[in-house]
């Protein structure tokens, strides 16, 4: 019996634990501080109120049991591992035992160290506590609450949200339709709101293709969300932002969604990461210079033929599902392959039913068949986990 421990139950960890979880001669440890999944890419509509807590959140334990297999789930977070003596410790200071060890910790908001402010007024969307604050605070905007206040005087109340990159656009958008929606039914167009994102590079979605880059634009003025671009972020206090090129924005609520920094652990050993904080690793995705440990998601730099493949949860999936195979295959004395990332393209939710996307990195969709295809793909996901309940 071989005996696997997982660190991080979300993307990555969960699909490998399916696969793995399919030989019974593996026994498996789940790790994880929290007893759900937190579906990331669904955060944009539970921040905006449009999706509940129940539509971003799957409970581990249950799916556990539905899996039906040798599987232990421990709600800890684990402090250290040691690589010599194959052991990881948790934060109730009890050690495990590993034959494998997958780390799987993910990734969380990464505020510009440069700019500290950032982090004390703005708030992120990677944790679910983060993005209940920012659901909560929307929720008393849209429901006159903390309008009624600023109406008062006649002041205008304003969002900003830091960073233009997918997750940015998609909360923005969101947030925008919603109140265009809502207003446009109260038939008062001076709602007062004003959602405005802000990036220090030239373009929304910096680096994407140029269509989506074109289409985004187009999208985020219809919704009249003014965007501040290619000044970066100097300076925060409670209530300004200001940039780099003496543009100063007042804000009410300040969202930042600028960047990721992988979730590391403490070690014996001190290993080589990369400017995201990410584990380097091998083309098997072992951490470099040992053979017994795999890196997958958000947490490992994967370069594939010398270029940076961006974290995304496809990829985390993917690297679930190949690490889990690898030591099965290892375990079988099967040869194994280099892992091989595949991009099916792109998905990003611009508010109510419009979306865009390239399928396959090649065809450009957008509108309403967009939003109905990112629909299906998240429908997918969810079903992973469901399917096995209804069997
Ligand atoms: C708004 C938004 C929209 C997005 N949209 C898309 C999209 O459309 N398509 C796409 O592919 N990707 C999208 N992403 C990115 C995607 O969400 C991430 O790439 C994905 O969540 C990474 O999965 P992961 O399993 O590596 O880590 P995470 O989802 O970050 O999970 C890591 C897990 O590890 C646990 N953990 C961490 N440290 C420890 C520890 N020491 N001990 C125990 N447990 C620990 C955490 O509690 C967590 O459950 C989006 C992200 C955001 C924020």
């Amino acid at each position: 019996m071989k005996r696997v421990i997982i660190i991080g139950a979300s993307y990555a960890g969960l699909y490998a634990l399916k696969e793995l979880s399919k030989n019974k001669n593996i026994e498996i440890l789940l790790f994880d501080k929290k007893d759900y999944h937190y579906i990331q890419v669904e955060s944009y509509g539970f921040v905006a109120t449009k999706y509940s807590i129940s539509d971003v959140t799957i409970n581990i334990n249950k799916y556990i049991d539905d899996l039906n297999s040798d599987i232990k789930f421990y709600q800890e977070e684990i402090i250290s591992f040691d690589a010599g003596i194959k052991e990881v410790v948790s934060s109730n200071n009890i050690s495990y035992s590993y034959d494998e060890l997958i780390i799987a910790t993910g990734s969380l908001t990464n505020f510009p160290p440069q700019v500290p402010n950032i982090q004390k007024y703005s708030k992120g969307i990677k944790t679910l506590q983060k993005a209940c604050m920012v659901n909560q605070s929307f929720d008393s905007i849209i429901n006159s609450s903390v309008l009624k206040e600023k109406n008062k005087n006649n002041m205008p109340y304003n969002i900003v949200i830091g960073g233009a990159g997918l997750s940015g656009v998609e909360v923005a958008a969101e947030m925008a339709a919603l109140l265009k929606e809502k207003y446009s039914f109260l038939n008062n167009d001076s709602s007062n709101i004003n959602v405005f994102i802000v990036d220090g590079m030239k373009t929304v979605l910096p680096n994407m293709d140029e269509r989506l880059i074109t289409a985004c634009e187009k999208r985020l003025d219809n919704l009249n969300i003014q965007t501040y671009l290619g000044s970066f972020i100097n300076d925060v206090d409670e209530k300004s932002i200001y940039l780099n090129n003496g543009t100063v924005i007042d804000y009410d609520s300040f969202i930042f969604t600028g960047g990721i920094k992988a979730v590391t652990i403490n070690s014996n050993k001190e290993y080589e990461l990369n400017k995201l904080n990410q584990y380097v690793v091998n083309e098997y995705l072992q951490l470099k210079g040992e053979k017994n440990i795999f890196v997958i998601g958000d947490a490992a730099e994967v370069i594939y033929e010398n270029k940076y493949v961006a974290p995304t949860a496809q990829l985390a999936i993917q690297a679930g599902i190949y690490v889990a195979k690898f030591i099965k295959n290892d375990l079988s004395y099967k040869y194994n392959e280099a892992f091989i990332p595949k991009s099916n393209g792109v998905l990003i939710s611009l508010g109510g039913s419009y979306a865009i996307g390239l399928v396959f990195n090649k065809l450009f969709i957008k509108g309403y068949m967009a939003h109905k295809l990112k629909h299906f793909v998240t429908y997918m996901h969810k079903s992973k986990f469901k399917k096995i309940r209804a069997s």
